[in-house]
């Protein structure tokens, strides 16, 4: 077993949340998966045990527990569901503009809804032509009689249509790049505002990924988060602590994976035993542990790190390192598990088929892997190591 960081409360919290993964969720994600239809039952078993309240302060009706709890939560629903983990993340990702940027007025007008559930949320940077390059969207918000008028579109935008409120990027000055970017919330019963369509998948397939549309649609004032101009610095900030939620579905994943094999591996029989007593069946179950157990290191630290309020660049590249790395066994440790059921391993009858085209998205979403790489290798370069080069003779 491996060593536990938690404390005794925190045990308490992480066991509801599996017990209610194993015994609710569980016996859903096939059907979530097979269904395509946005899992509405999880949302209400997340209200009703108060689990969306993990990622809120007690002030606006949350648990105030921390993020090394929210992360621990997010991991345990996904290692049975990347669907419903997803539900979690992006309820903190929606909401984070807010937390971090919002007046008091805005916070209290919105986070308490948003910690209950009554309302889910959605994060929109993405458009189509504007994914890893943020500073080249195109859609607008221009001041108009003290209210924003919103022109444009966002594209491959999860929640769309089944969130309430959608923390919206646009730009204030079309001609500027990142400078000219400002951050909203609207709601999602905003005239000029629409969901044009929503995206078939390779994986999560009940979580809605859509297309928004603004048509001078009319935001007031005091839905602006911070000033005009600090849209980019806020969704930077935003994605530096949202990313390891995605590396907690990641690890989620790759942790299920690992455990189903590993249970399946000891009671298929080839040649007279076992699977998991050939060599080189045990060896890929004690990679796929041992990554998955590196990248929890990774991931719980950064959740540490917040708690105990450190921020900067230190965060951003430990938030980096955490979605990267979890993100990336993900995929790889999936990929195992399939190959350790072999035939079997390659249809719906069992979950790591699932498991694997769940996986690929992490690698893909809040900001790609080769992003997260660029962003530590920057953070690595401003770092002076040259005391190391200076004792070598
Ligand atoms: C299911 C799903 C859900 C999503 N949810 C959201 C959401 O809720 N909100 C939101 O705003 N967005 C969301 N996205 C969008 C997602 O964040 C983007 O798709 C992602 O950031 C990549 O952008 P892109 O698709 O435009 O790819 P591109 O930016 O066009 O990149 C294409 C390829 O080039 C690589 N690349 C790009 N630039 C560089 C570079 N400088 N150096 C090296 N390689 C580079 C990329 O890594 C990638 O491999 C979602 C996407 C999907 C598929």
């Amino acid at each position: 077993m491996a060593y536990d960081v938690l404390s005794e409360e925190q045990r308490e919290i992480r066991e509801l949340v599996r017990t209610l993964a194993r015994e609710r969720i569980a016996p859903r994600a096939a059907e979530i998966d097979e269904s395509h239809e946005f899992p509405w039952d999880v949302v209400e078993l997340f209200r009703e045990h108060g689990i969306f309240g993990l990622l809120f302060d007690e002030e606006h009706g949350g648990t105030g527990t921390g993020t090394l709890l929210a992360l621990i939560a997010i991991e345990e629903v996904s290692k049975v569901c990347a669907t419903s983990g997803l539900i979690l993340a992006v309820q903190e990702l929606g909401s984070l503009g807010l937390k971090l940027a919002g007046t008091e007025e805005q916070q209290a007008r919105y986070l308490p809804k948003l910690a209950s559930g009554e309302w889910l949320c959605a994060y929109a940077l993405s458009e189509a032509g504007s994914g890893s390059d943020s500073a080249a969207m195109r859609t607008t918000a221009r001041r108009d009689n003290g209210e924003y008028v919103l022109n444009g579109g966002k594209r491959f935008i999860t929640n769309a249509g089944v969130a309430g409120l959608y923390t919206v990027f646009a730009k204030t000055d079309p001609d500027a790049g990142h400078p000219g970017i400002s951050a909203f919330v609207v709601e999602a019963d905003t005239p000029g505002f629409e969901v044009a369509r929503l995206e078939p998948k390779m994986g999560i397939s009940g979580s809605t990924t859509g297309e928004l549309v603004f048509e001078d649609c009319r935001v007031p004032e005091g839905n602006r988060l911070g000033a005009e101009g600090e849209g980019f610095k806020i969704a930077m900030r935003i994605l530096d602590r949202s990313r390891p939620g995605v590396a907690a579905q990641g690890l989620g994943i790759g942790q299920g994976a690992t455990d189903y094999a590993l249970e399946y591996a000891k009671s298929r029989e080839t040649m007279g035993k076992p699977i998991a007593q050939h060599q080189l069946i045990a060896a890929k179950l004690a990679d796929m542990e041992t990554k998955c157990e590196a990248a929890r290191g990774l991931l719980y630290s950064f959740g540490q790190m917040v708690d105990a309020g450190v921020d900067g660049p230190e965060l951003t590249k430990a938030s980096a390192m955490a979605k990267l790395y979890c993100t990336d066994v993900a995929m790889e440790v999936s990929t195992e598990a399939v190959q350790i059921l072999g035939g079997y391993g390659y249809i719906r009858e069992y979950p790591v088929e699932r498991m694997m085209r769940d996986a690929k998205i992490t690698q893909i979403y809040e900001g790609t892997n080769e992003i997260q790489r660029l962003v530590i290798a920057r953070e690595m370069l401003k770092e002076n190591r040259a005391f190391l080069l200076a004792g070598v003779g």
